[in-house]
């Protein structure tokens, strides 16, 4: 049903008309000469500059901007691609089918914010659009199809690549180049990352941003802002004084331990752990410990964490740093790794090379690479956080008993963080973006913004058949495998779309056993991509396929084919969010192409286990336990059907506290430590001289009216000999003392140098603070989520406690940066960091739990 609320209906009128009006000016810019169509920038800019609304120029904008693509691509942008450009100029997503040629409307939509972000005369003042998109292949492609049509209209275009400064030399040079376009393309990640990367600089001549973040564009929007919009971009670092083998030990210790093997044989606790979880697969709620199925937390009760610390082998004395390596952790760690991931489900083990083991045997090398649920592809760069991957790692490695090397990650610690929706805010304008498969509600409720229906050029004659239900796996494979072997018999061409490697595993088991001929496509069979995608269209073929074949890929069909009805999709289980499944439904029926689909699910789906109420699930299953023919009662399906919507439910309920938390601590402090840091980083010589005696007139402060402070700063500074009865003369005589020493000090430097020195030192002082500061607001975070009780007051809470625990920072920093202005040789507390010059490409990480 059409929400006769929704920002389409209402709007839809108006876009129309304005795509008319730009039709209907075709003639008017078609006999301009080149030069003239570029000047036409300047004269929309002069309109901007007097006042007048983008709404003011639109049409003539979008007439002349349609001009320029005519020439330089020689192609007409169809009516569509103009009405989701006008509706995008209003901060939205348009959402567009694949194939519908959303590549387009990035240069009519940027160009009519580029018209705003550049309208000031002076030329310092421009701004830069950002078109971000989700892969790198994309990003230099458009760039170099579009900048033809930018360049023409008068505006400079550059691309940032994703590539580290291991990999190219002219790294930082090609990036600040890059970034002073008016057009900017490059992937979400390396800009959200070049941001950090900025907050991080001891020079700020490095810095990649010069110009204004006006706005952004986000191709496939729904990827980028709403399947990551959880995972947080993550700079870290390594952290120096940690031995490598220390840390990979205690992970192998977790994990001998949870595994009751080396010494820990059937100790009570390993007995306990395997009954508890090997019996009780899902959320059972025990006496001895509660497991949170929804979030992968684990709590372990109070007696078992006491007979856990009274197991007096090795492990005992690992306890290195609290915070890193934490016993509690690293168990409940390790039996998320054991119990809970999977390979070929969430990771796969992939095969990078060779090396000789500890043994002195060449053998084969395999990685731990996570594999992104929506879109079945492998994310070589991104790791877990808090220690899983290591336990993840840990137990791979124990399984691998000797006949092959698991790589292992070195325990990293967090230096910046920041998730898409924060970083969306950055924008001066916001964010607006192009999708496939919008979820109107999900983009309203985190980003606030409106999602606009393009219709498609060419109304789709999809058939969606009705979702089959059988009581078990077994038969539910059965049913497909007829399913698709009717359908193949008369060379229909079949998309068959799984959930996970795993499962892709278990179907094609039952096609082997039928003798069905298929292709593969996912994490662990992803070589031939395009190939496979222009096969899958062709009479006869079968392809199984998880989410890979999900996002933008467009499969072609033969002519013979679209007689055969099109391309059959076959969804064998349902994802945990209905949007990915109507990703995979969207692959058939494109631009008026017949098409079907159907989705089947099992009482045993994993959706189902995990969101049904259990006795209930039990005696269904019982009651349909002999029925392998499709269940028809509507109750149960109807009740199936909820199961999808309360897990979408519940995982809205979790990101919006999550964004909460975001929004409130982590980005607020963010933003004052950035300012400060920030503050310092730009200052010229005499603004820190000045920075700096803000802090030690604090001090004077503070000794004037404490004598315990007095006492203590007896040798720096002769307290009474500095008396005066007006006390702003008195804290400065004091000031000027301690200012002297800190002069003094430098006098055997050059005056610029020890000040990039001590301001070096300073920036330093800040970011040690900020990393200890993100973990423990991380722990805090962890703690209340854990929890599991989640009200508007735990928010409350967290932001008063988060806050007491800033101020408290602040004030250490600034203690510190004294006590190091006045004795400039002593060593910085705190952290200490690894070497920053490696921050940036390989350790550039996203997603957590
Ligand atoms: P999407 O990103 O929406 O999946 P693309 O931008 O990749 O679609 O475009 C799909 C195909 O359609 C491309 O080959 C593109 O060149 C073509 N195309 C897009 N717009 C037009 C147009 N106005 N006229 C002709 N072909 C177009
Ligand atoms: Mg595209």
């Amino acid at each position: 049903m059409e929400d006769i609320l929704s920002y389409t209906s209402l709007n839809k009128g108006r876009i129309e008309k304005i795509c008319s009006n730009v039709n209907k000016l075709e003639s008017k810019y078609s006999s301009l000469s080149d030069y003239e169509l570029s000047k036409m920038t300047d004269r929309f800019r002069f309109y901007l500059r007097e006042g007048k609304s983008i709404d003011y120029i639109m049409e003539d904008a979008l007439a002349v901007c349609k001009e320029a693509i005519k020439r330089k691509l020689d192609i007409v942008p169809y009516d569509t691609q103009i009405m989701a450009a006008a509706a995008m100029s209003d901060n939205i997503i348009a959402e567009m089918q694949t194939g519908e040629g959303k590549t387009l409307v990035q240069i009519l939509s940027a160009y009519l914010y580029a018209l705003n972000a550049t309208k000031d005369l002076d030329k310092s003042k421009w701004g830069n659009i950002h078109i971000l998109t989700a892969n790198e292949y994309l990003a230099k492609r458009d760039k170099e199809q579009n900048e033809k049509v930018f360049n023409l209209l008068g505006l400079s275009c550059g691309y940032v690549e994703e590539k580290s400064k291991l990999d190219n030399p002219n790294y930082h040079r090609d990036k600040q180049k890059a970034y002073r376009q008016d057009i900017v393309y490059g992937t979400a990640k390396t800009v959200a990352f070049d941001y950090l990367d900025d907050n991080q600089l001891k020079d700020v001549r490095r810095r990649f941003f010069k110009r204004e973040l006006y706005h952004a564009i986000v191709d496939e929007a729904d990827d980028i802002l709403l399947d990551q919009a959880l995972s947080p971009l993550i700079l870290s670092g390594t952290l120096a004084g940690v031995d490598v083998m220390e840390s990979i030990n205690f992970s192998n210790y977790a994990c001998y331990f949870v595994n009751g093997v080396k010494g820990y044989r059937n100790t009570p606790v390993t007995c306990h752990l395997a009954n508890q979880f090997n019996r009780n697969r899902h959320d059972e709620f025990n006496e001895d410990s509660i497991i949170f199925k929804d979030c992968l937390r684990i709590f372990l009760s109070e007696d078992l964490m006491d007979e856990i610390y009274k197991d007096k082998t090795n492990f005992q004395n690992v306890d290195i740093q609290e915070k890193l390596f934490n016993k509690e952790v690293a168990i409940t760690n390790a039996i998320l790794a054991k119990y809970f991931f999977k390979r070929n489900k969430q990771y796969i083990l992939k095969e990078v090379g060779r090396d000789i083991d500890t043994d002195g045997k060449l053998k084969r090398v395999y990685e731990v690479t996570l594999i992104s649920e929506a879109t079945g592809r492998q994310m070589p760069k991104t790791k877990y956080r808090d220690g899983i991957q290591e336990a993840i790692e840990a137990q791979e490695a124990f399984l691998a008993k000797g006949k092959y090397i698991v790589k292992r990650t070195n325990r990293k610690i967090d230096r910046s963080v920041i998730t898409y929706p924060e970083f969306a805010k950055l924008y001066k304008t916001g964010i607006s973006g192009m999708t496939g498969t919008s979820d109107i509600e999900d983009f309203r409720d985190i980003y606030n913004l409106e999602t606009y229906e393009v219709p498609t050029r060419i109304p789709s004659i999809r058939k969606d058949e009705e979702t089959e239900l059988y009581s078990t796996k077994e038969y539910k494979y059965e049913a497909i495998v007829r399913d698709i072997y009717q359908r193949n018999q008369k060379l229909q061409p079949i998309l068959v779309g799984t959930i996970s490697v795993e499962e892709s595993d278990e179907l094609c088991k039952y096609l082997d056993k039928y003798g069905i001929k298929y292709q593969r496509l996912d994490a662990m069979n992803e070589q031939d991509e395009a190939l496979k995608i222009e096969k899958a269209g062709k009479k006869g073929m079968i392809t199984v396929a998880t989410n890979m074949a999900g996002r933008g890929t467009d499969i072609k069909l033969d002519e013979d084919v679209k007689a055969l009805g099109g391309l059959y999709v076959i969804g064998v289980s349902k994802n945990k969010n209905k949007r990915i499944d109507r990703q995979l439904m969207g692959r058939c029926a494109r631009q008026g192409d017949p098409g079907e689909t159907k989705y089947y699910q099992s009482l045993d789906d994993e959706l189902i286990l995990s969101r049904y109420g259990k006795a209930k699930l039990l005696a269904y299953k019982k009651y349909y336990a002999d029925q392998q023919t499709k269940i028809n009662n509507p109750r149960v399906i109807d009740m199936v059907n909820k199961c999808q919507e309360r897990e979408e439910s519940l995982s809205k309920e979790d990101r919006k506290n999550k964004n909460e938390i975001q929004t409130r601590v982590f980005s607020a402090h963010r933003k004052k430590m950035f300012e400060q840091r920030n503050r310092i980083l730009e200052s010229t010589n005499k603004d820190f001289v000045y920075i700096l005696m803000d802090i030690i007139r604090n001090y004077a402060t503070s000794i004037i009216n404490n004598p315990e402070e007095a006492n203590k700063a007896r040798h720096l500074v002769n307290v009474e000999a500095c008396y005066n009865e007006d006390s702003s003369i008195y804290r400065e005589n004091i000031a000027s003392v301690i200012f002297n020493k800190f002069k003094n000090a430098g006098r055997k430097y050059d005056i610029n140098e020890y000040m990039l020195f001590v301001k070096t030192r300073f920036l330093d002082i800040i970011d040690s603070y900020w990393v200890s500061h993100l973990m423990h607001l991380e722990d805090m975070e962890r703690t209340i989520l854990n929890s599991g009780i989640f009200t508007v007051d735990t928010i409350d809470e967290f932001e008063i406690e988060a806050n007491k625990l800033f101020a408290d920072m602040s004030d250490c920093i600034k203690n510190e940066m004294l006590t190091y202005a006045i004795y400039p040789n002593m060593e910085i507390g705190s952290y200490v960091l690894g070497d920053s010059s490696v921050i940036g490409g390989d350790i550039r990480n996203e997603i957590t739990r």
